[in-house]
This record gives structure tokens, sequence and C-alpha cells, in this order.
């Protein structure tokens, strides 16, 4: 079988990349194992304009939000189903100090960030004696549908191979690379976490941060925004059922759901939350973050046969549409991808492969 590309994984980074691959008329197979912990998988989604306690504007927030609303619209309106909510954040001020914070950043002009009028109207559905303000415009990804259906286009098209990618097999040719009976031109690696084992791009700065999150019903809460009180509660797709979450380990021994974040978490929702609630699951998953927290972005500075697309850390979700298209703008046209996110930036590093 010959193809332009392989691509390996079919996390949000594969999807995208795949997804403007294809729009470009070039060949490719996308082979994944379909880890059902994967981030992409147990994520929430949310495309969020601001970041931290002191609510900073994300990186490239003017770029990467607004194309990813375009390009989750465009995705969703060729797989029949809505790929993205606009949905504000409901920000409930823990305590006076961070009040104070959100009311100052009101004051500064942060264009993010609003006073909420009716600061009695969720009364009956949560306990907040220091009020609310608003984060607008947010969104979320329906991550649930759009992975899935993404998945069966690739495989009614013949374009994906749900296995593991075993890279003792790949070989690299003069111009081409070969994996099993696959010959292909180049290979993406948009695998997540387990490009941090891959000989050829271990030497990055990866940072892999754990995370966690529960699935709950609550049944009587409206699910037309997203609220939070020092935890995020985010609507699914089903009526009532909500995400919950999540934490941020840099230090961890495995990849399971944790006891302390469950209690903490159950702690937050008896105190926070005036109506029922029951918990459904727990999930925990790693992000594929990095060091300076920018991604890695395009091919391999020595080994030109081989590209990634990855160190989307706690953003995924924002910023794989926008790197997808640069990337395969670069694949194909040689154009340029953005200082920050491009692997270049790491040709030293990378020349010294340690297999
Ligand atoms: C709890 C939690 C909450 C989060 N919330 C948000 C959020 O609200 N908003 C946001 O933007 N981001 C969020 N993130 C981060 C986001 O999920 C990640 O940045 C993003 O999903 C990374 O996508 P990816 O495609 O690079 O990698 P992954 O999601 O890891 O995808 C990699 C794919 O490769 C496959 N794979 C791996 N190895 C192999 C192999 N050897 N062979 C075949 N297939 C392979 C896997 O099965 C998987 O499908 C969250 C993450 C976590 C853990």
């Amino acid at each position: 079988m010959k193809f332009d590309f392989i691509i390996v994984g079919q996390g949000i980074c594969g999807t995208f990349l795949s997804y403007y691959l294809q729009k470009a008329n070039k060949s490719f197979i996308v082979i994944d194992n379909n880890y059902k912990n994967s981030p992409s998988r147990i994520a929430s989604g949310i495309i969020n304009p601001v970041t931290g306690r002191r609510m900073v504007t994300v990186w490239m927030a003017h770029q990467v939000i607004p194309f990813a609303w375009d390009a989750y619209h465009e995705i969703g309106s060729e797989l029949n189903i809505t790929a993205i909510h606009h949905k504000n954040i409901l920000d409930f001020f823990p305590n006076p100090f961070m009040r104070e914070n959100f009311l100052q950043r009101i004051e500064e002009g942060n264009e993010y960030v609003h006073a909420y009028p009716e600061q009695n109207h969720f009364n009956q559905f949560f306990n907040y004696e220091f009020g609310c303000g608003e984060i607008r415009p947010v969104y979320i990804v329906n991550n649930e549908q759009l992975l899935p259906a993404w998945k069966n286009v690739l495989k009614e098209r013949q374009q994906l191979l749900e296995e593991d990618f075993d890279i003792n097999v790949l070989q690299i040719k003069n111009d081409h690379i070969e994996y099993k009976d696959i010959i292909a031109e180049k290979v993406i690696f948009c695998d997540g976490i387990e490009s941090f084992k891959n000989s050829f791009f271990k030497q990055l700065p990866f940072a892999p941060n754990k995370g966690e999150a529960l699935i709950v019903e609550i049944a009587d809460l409206p699910g037309n925004n997203i609220y939070k009180k020092s935890m995020i509660l985010a609507p699914l797709n089903e009526k009532g059922i909500y995400w919950v979450g999540s934490n941020y380990l840099w230090d961890f021994d495995n990849t399971d759901p944790t006891d302390a974040f469950r209690k903490s978490t159950e702690q937050v929702l008896k105190a926070w939350l005036k109506i029922p609630y029951k918990i459904l699951e727990h999930r925990a998953g790693v992000r594929p973050a990095t060091l300076e927290r920018r991604p890695f972005v395009g091919l391999h500075p020595h080994q030109p046969n081989i590209g990634i697309l990855n160190g989307m850390g706690t953003k995924g979700y924002s910023l794989a549409p926008f790197f997808a298209k640069q990337l395969t703008d670069h694949l194909i046209h040689d154009a340029v991808i953005t200082p920050e996110a491009d692997i270049n930036r790491f040709q030293r590093i990378l020349s010294q492969k340690n297999v």
C-alpha cells in the first residue's frame, strides 16, 4: 500500500491533521490503538480565552480561537453533528480576594472578563456568597461525538488501521519510509505522550501532566453554561450529565484515578451545589504538556521523513485545528510554522539521536 502520509494517532491532533490532508487531496492512513484514556477522549474540550488565577489571555488567542470556532463548525457540518457549542463560563468567586481579582481584570479592560448583572440568578442551584462574573466567549467541543464520527469516516474510506503502531518496525529510507506493507513519503506522530518515548523525539522537553475528572449527573442544572468555582462543571452532550475537573499533577507514579481527587471533588460539589448529584464515572489521563508550554509542530530537522504534531498540553482543543492546518500547509507548500511552535527550535537537541 502506498500513501503520502502515515499519521500515528487519532486524538484531536490526528483528527485535524487527517482532516486537512484530506481537504488537500493527499493520501494517508491513520493508525490508532483506541487508547480509552487518551486525553482527547477524557477532556472536557473547553476553549477558554483566559487562563490561571490572574486570568491572563491565552497565547495566540486572537488567531487560534476564531480559527478553532470555524474549524469545528466546518468539520461538524461535514459529519452532520454539532461539533462545538458556545457556552460561557459563570465564575463563582470562592472568596473576596478572587472577587477583587476579577473586578480588577474588568477595570483593566480585559476583553473576555465581564460583570454578571443578575447576581442572584443561580441561587436555587449553587451556594456562592461572594457573587459571580462571566468569561465570554467560551466554547466547548463535542468530543464525545466528534472523534468517533471522524473515525467512522476514516473507516468507511479505508484510511484507518485500529492497532498499535510499532516504531521498531519503521524503516527510514532516503526519500520515503516503510512500515510493514505500507510505503509512505512521511510519518507524522500525533500520538500524545507516546512520542515522549519515541527515539526521534524523546529529547524534546516534554512535561507530562496528569489530570482527572468525574462524570456526574445533575438532572436539575440548566446546561446552557459552564460553571466554575475552584473547579469546572461543564455540560456534556447528554442532558443533565456534567464533567467536573480537574487537577494538574506533574509528579505521578501511574495513570490511574486517585482517591484524593475523588474526595476533594466531592467536597467541592457538596459545598457548592444545592441540588442533588450522582457520580457516574471517574477518569484520568495524561496531557502531552511541554516545559515551555508551547506545542511541537513540524518535521524532524535531521529526518525530514518524520514529523510531529504534539505538545498541546492543557489546550489541545484550542490549538490543534490551527497547528494541524499550519503543518498541512508546511508539508504541502513549505509554509512557515509559528516559530514558538516549530520543532526547528530544537535543532541542536534533536541532532543527539539516542535510540
Ligand atoms: C482531565 C483533562 C482535561 C482536559 N481538558 C481540556 C480542555 O477542556 N480543553 C483543552 O483544550 N484541552 C484539555 N485537555 C488537554 C487535551 O485533552 C490534550 O491537549 C489533547 O487531547 C492532546 O491531543 P493529542 O491528539 O495530541 O493526543 P492524545 O489525545 O493522546 O491522542 C493520541 C492518540 O494516539 C493514539 N496512540 C498513541 N500511541 C499509539 C500507538 N503506538 N499506536 C497507535 N495509536 C497510538 C491514542 O490511542 C490516541 O488516540 C485536558 C486533558 C485532560 C487529561
